[in-house]
């Protein structure tokens, strides 16, 4: 079978591997059909990014949890690509009972038991079985598509999957949701719905600003799920077509000149500039530094800085004080999708919330070599089902 891999930074063809086979009882073999690139992809798809990355990495210019989680070389080549799909189950372990062969699903970037402490608390991202299986040693992540440091799972731009804990792991598709539409649900969908649904549930009325840079697609999901329930959302980016997007999603364009030009530094610390733009929940997707900041700066006094950026550097320079003296709640830590996507799947439904409108670029699959590292702000593979 065909797998889609990075072969060299920011070089992808397919590789041709043994298909996989049913391991456990409770195994289900799945044959993705839609996949989603996530906003993360942005590193192995840019060769200088990854580069710099590794650069960063060696001289201690990152956080030291990096290593522990993508080891020493991250996205070590060949590292198989892709951790959003949409699959149809085209074989079933004889201990599956919650799926059957030709069920359409989306399967969690994160791979978890459904079984341990952890994820009987949702924290499923944190998963204590699946942190030792296979290797006997303790891992720190077990993800999908990013190299052999995050476990031995392959990559969702995959001909077929195995996919463990299937009872828990794979969320069916509600009847009459198109698939196009969660083809991100796996992880950018799920982690800004998180970022925003449940922080508007506390704060009801909240004002809302999306802090959009090299998050493109998290961000703007953001802004589209705050405005379609109801909240007043300003999106700030640098990027005319997404703008154009997150207003056709329900938010107001706020345009800023450049990527990574937010207000100078200084003025970050003087705090009379924000009195007159403050907001109830700020959602910095930038990754950047100085995105951060203005975010934290944004945020009105008991507010929520919800941050699915991920911030690599060992010191991001986050003010203390301002949070303590504002209040301020700040939300780091990832999504848990295996917990999350029934509920965001129908809530995607119920709210017939175009997704679709942050794709892009729809590319067939067989394309994929050529365009995955291509420069837009969301891709998605896909090919016919077989039902
Ligand atoms: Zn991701
Ligand atoms: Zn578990």
């Amino acid at each position: 079978m065909r797998e889609l891999n990075m072969t060299a930074p920011g070089k992808f063809r397919w590789v041709e591997r043994p298909k996989p086979t049913l391991v456990h009882d409770d195994d289900v073999i799945v044959r993705p059909y839609i996949v989603g690139r996530c906003d993360g992809d942005q590193i192995p798809t840019s060769a200088a990014l990854l580069r710099v990355v590794r650069y960063a990495q060696k001289a201690r210019l990152l956080d030291p949890i990096l290593r522990e989680g993508f080891g020493p070389k991250p996205y070590a080549e060949p590292c198989a690509i892709g951790h959003e799909c949409v699959a149809e189950v085209v074989e079933a372990g004889p201990g599956v009972t919650e799926v059957a062969v030709g069920d359409k699903v989306v399967v969690p970037y994160q791979v978890s038991c459904g079984q341990c402490e952890m994820c009987g608390r949702g924290k499923t991202g944190l998963c204590s079985t699946t942190r030792r299986e296979d290797t006997g040693n303790t891992r720190l992540l077990s993800w999908y598509g990013h190299g052999a440091a995050t476990g031995p799972y392959g990559g969702m731009a995959s001909d077929f999957l195995r996919v463990p804990y299937a009872n828990h792991m794979l969320i069916r598709i509600p009847d009459g949701l198109d698939p196009l539409r969660v083809a991100a649900a796996s992880d950018n969908l799920s982690e800004a719905w998180r970022c925003t649904v449940p922080h508007l549930r506390t704060r009801p009325g909240a004002k809302v600003l999306v802090v959009a840079g090299l998050l493109p697609a998290v961000g703007l999901y953001a802004a589209g799920i705050a405005a379609a329930e109801g909240a007043e959302v300003d999106y700030l980016d640098s990027n005319p077509r997404r703008l154009g997007i997150a207003e056709s999603l329900g938010a107001v364009a706020r345009k800023r000149s450049k990527l990574i030009r937010f207000p100078k530094p200084h003025s970050l610390y003087d705090h009379s500039l924000y009195d007159h733009s403050l907001y109830d929940i700020v959602v910095d997707a930038s990754n950047l530094q100085t995105g951060l900041l203005h975010a934290v700066r944004s945020a009105a006094p008991g507010g929520a800085c919800v941050i699915p950026s991920y911030h690599l550097a060992a010191y991001t320079g986050v003010p203390m004080m301002h949070l303590t003296f504002n209040d301020l709640n700040l939300h780091v830590g990832m999504s848990h999708p295996a917990t999350s996507l029934p509920e965001v799947l129908e809530w995607v439904k119920n709210n017939d919330f175009p997704a679709e409108k942050v794709t892009t670029a729809l590319v067939d699959w067989d394309d994929a070599p050529e365009r995955y590292a291509g420069r837009t702000t969301k891709l998605v593979l896909h090919r016919p089902p077989l039902t």
